[in-house]
């Protein structure tokens, strides 16, 4: 049987970058994947990686380390992530949004990160293809986007370099704990592991894997979809997004004028143009349990929000559409954190709309948990131990 030092579940965004990251620290450690590499919700998603999304305080605080390893990584690896660092623009459709908009521009100032107020007319020069009638925006230069399937890959050819294993078509089935409720090892449908270190980066699936040791993990599948266009000249420049979006992503009662198409189904617009020269525009905000598939009436609320803000694209063909779902947790915050009643249970999961932006941080985190060092920076906030005294069975339900 083999034996290592550390098993990584999940070969997402989340757990390549943390079976890197610990390789790189000198483990020997494997990671296993039930189907293929970047074959869960980080191969059905957009590449945002954002400060500007996140919440003020530690939201924002990762978002910024996790861009700024994004930078290094970029340079140090061999595999190309087509990182791009491009700037990030808000729109803002009405006055309330343009306030809100300001309000939260400020809080992020005040923690120390740059985000400036800007008119439609800077706007339009940035965007060119962008609608002309908009109140206003924010802008942040920091902020980019890159591949999220090469950036699972690129990890994984990385962390090979330091003697990382990957085991693909490994499905876990069982973790083995000894009678002090201490890690043992992991059962798969293909044989089983030593090891007396697990990380559970499993997204969505994450409280799947938690019951396996006998806890309520409050993480639950909140639906997406994006649309893809044929290829084009560059659309936008950089990733735009509506501020309603931050708005529905945070305040789920914020109203907006809209459609009763796209008020029933949450659809935000976001849109980017890929290194390829293909534009994805999304998106929504839906609980519809596991289930992935596109829906007819959300393409057209898309759609509809999307030549809302970009009137170009009502003569641009779309090509392909599809639907993921994000890990979300209850209280919107990741998990990033040992298991204290599980001595050797770590949990790397719950990243919602935001684990390709926050993969490098947490990544390098988890990797300082197992290793005992001090974190980058105070991680209380991200700790199992915050759900101490919660009803986790009533709030995980939803994921059975
Ligand atoms: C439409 C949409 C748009 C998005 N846009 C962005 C964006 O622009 N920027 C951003 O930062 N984030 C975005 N996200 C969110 C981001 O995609 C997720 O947060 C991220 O992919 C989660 O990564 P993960 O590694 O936790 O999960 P996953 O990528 O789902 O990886 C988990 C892995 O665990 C494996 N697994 C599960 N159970 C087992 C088992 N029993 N045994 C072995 N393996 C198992 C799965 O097969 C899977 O590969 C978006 C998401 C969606 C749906």
């Amino acid at each position: 049987m083999k034996s290592y030092d550390v098993i990584v579940i999940g070969g997402g965004v989340i757990g390549t970058s943390t079976a890197y990251q610990l390789a790189k620290k000198g483990y020997d450690v494997a990671i296993l994947e039930q189907n293929d590499i970047a074959s869960g919700t980080a191969s059905r998603t957009d590449g945002a990686t954002l400060i500007s999304d996140k919440q003020p305080g530690i939201d924002v605080l990762q978002g910024y380390h996790s861009v700024e390893l994004y930078k290094k990584i970029a340079k140090e690896f061999s595999y190309d992530i087509e990182f791009k660092s491009c700037g990030f623009m808000y729109v803002c459709e009405t006055d309330a949004e343009m306030a809100a908009a300001e309000d939260y521009a400020a809080k992020v100032r005040a923690q120390g990160f740059e985000m400036r107020v800007i008119d439609s007319k800077e706007m339009c020069e940035r965007e060119k293809y962008l609608a002309k009638d908009l109140k206003g925006g924010l802008w942040t230069e920091s902020d980019g986007l890159v591949n999220p399937y090469k950036v699972c890959f690129g990890f994984i050819e990385q962390g090979k370099k330091y003697g990382l294993d990957v085991y693909t078509h490994h499905e876990v089935t069982g973790i083995k704990l000894d009678a002090r409720n201490q890690i043992e090892g992991v059962i798969t449908d293909r044989g089983n592991f030593i090891t007396n270190k697990v990380v559970n980066a499993c997204g969505v699936w994450a409280p799947f894997i938690g019951r396996m040791v006998g806890i309520n993990i409050p993480i639950e599948p909140r639906k997406g979809m994006l649309l893809v266009s044929e290829k084009t000249d560059i659309i936008a420049n950089t990733e735009v997004i509506e501020f309603g979006y931050w708005l529905a992503k945070f305040f789920v009662d914020f109203k907006r004028p809209v459609s009763e198409l796209v008020e029933k189904h949450n659809v935000c617009m976001n849109i980017e143009t890929t290194h390829s020269g293909n534009t994805i525009v999304g998106g929504c905000r839906l609980f519809r349990g596991y289930d992935i598939r596109s829906e007819h009436e959300i393409i057209q609320a898309i759609a509809e929000r999307a030549i809302r803000f970009f009137p170009v694209l009502r003569d641009i063909n779309c090509i392909r559409t599809f639907g993921g779902i994000r890990p979300f947790c209850l209280d919107q915050l990741p998990i990033v954190s040992a298991v204290e009643e599980v001595p050797g249970f770590y949990i790397a999961a719950g990243h919602e709309g935001d684990g390709i932006a926050l993969a490098p941080i947490t990544g390098l985190l988890m990797s300082q948990l197992i290793a005992g060092e001090k974190t980058d920076f105070d991680i209380a906030e991200l700790s199992w131990a915050r759900f101490k005294g919660i009803d986790l069975a009533k709030l995980s339900a939803r994921a059975s």
